[in-house]
């Protein structure tokens, strides 16, 4: 048996998922989808409360178990405090999915500013390292951590977000070499890239019909759902992904 199988076994009776980011959008998606698959799911926001209530009341209405949980998972005390409340409500975390993403408004690299710049980096980059780094330490018997790039790391997002893709660019780094060094803990690590996905992340951008404007460009032509991602997700974080880790997988429709 594999130490993510036994991970997977032990933690059978209650496997514990952590997602960041889960009131809206593909981190709600994937919240809900770990809970349908027997996961109990904290699911983590930062302002939204009645989002984050709605996604647990769903998950409990369906017989799962879930808790939400408020924290800036950019900052270094909010992330030692959710992982604390994650194993009190639930148990120790066997799987964590670095969902927390976000972009401003399009524009050029020449524009942008320094506060916007470290913004970025900060909310999606420390962010997931805070987080891969608690993860780490507390996970003793293997464990699953997804990290939710964008096809924007390969593209680089040219007079729109540079800034976002580069940050992104930076994840799938932090995937591949952690990747290496959780491998002979038996801790996977991987990364899904969605493409265009209707979520309301698009609206912070200033265009929220991005991605109907930028359907007929995608080979499936048509944007992808939050569920379509989740997955992805949920297939990596699953036994059934038992010998795939530092992959990345894109979800963007053949773009
Ligand atoms: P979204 O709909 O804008 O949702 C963002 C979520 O992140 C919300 O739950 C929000 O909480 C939470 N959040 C933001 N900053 C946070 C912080 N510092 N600490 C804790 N929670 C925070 O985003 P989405 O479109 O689902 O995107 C999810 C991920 O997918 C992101 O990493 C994004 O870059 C990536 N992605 C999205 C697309 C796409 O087309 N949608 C494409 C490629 C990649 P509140 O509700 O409390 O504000």
């Amino acid at each position: 048996m594999t130490a993510d199988h036994a991970a997977a076994t032990q933690s059978s009776h209650t496997p514990v998922a952590l997602v960041t980011g889960a009131s809206r959008g593909i981190g709600a998606a994937t919240a809900r989808l770990l809970a349908a698959r027997g996961y109990a799911v904290c699911v983590n926001y930062r302002n939204n409360r009645d989002a984050a209530d709605a996604v647990v009341s769903d998950i409990r209405a369906a017989g799962g178990k879930a808790v939400a949980v408020a924290g800036d998972v950019s900052q270094e005390q909010a992330v030692l405090a959710l992982f604390d409340a994650t194993e009190q409500a639930l148990g120790p975390v066997t799987a964590l999915v670095n969902n927390v993403g976000v972009l401003f408004t399009q524009s050029p690299l020449v524009d942008m500013s320094l506060d916007r710049f470290s913004t970025v980096m900060t909310t999606n980059v420390t962010s997931c390292f805070l987080c891969c780094r608690e993860a780490l330490r507390r996970m003793h018997e293997g464990g699953a951590i997804v990290n939710v790039s964008s096809l924007a790391a390969r593209t680089g997002s040219p007079n729109e977000y540079v800034d976002y893709a580069a940050s992104k660019g930076a994840m799938d780094t932090l995937t591949k070499g952690l990747a290496v060094e959780a491998a002979p803990r038996g801790i996977r690590v991987n990364a899904v890239r969605p493409g265009f996905i209707r979520t309301g992340i698009h609206a912070d951008g200033g265009e929220p019909g991005r991605v109907e404007r930028l359907a007929p460009a995608i080979p499936l032509k048509r944007g992808g759902e939050p569920e379509e991602v989740a997955e992805a997700i949920a297939w990596l974080l699953s036994p059934a992904a038992s010998y795939v880790t530092g992959a990345l997988i894109d979800v963007a429709g053949g773009r």
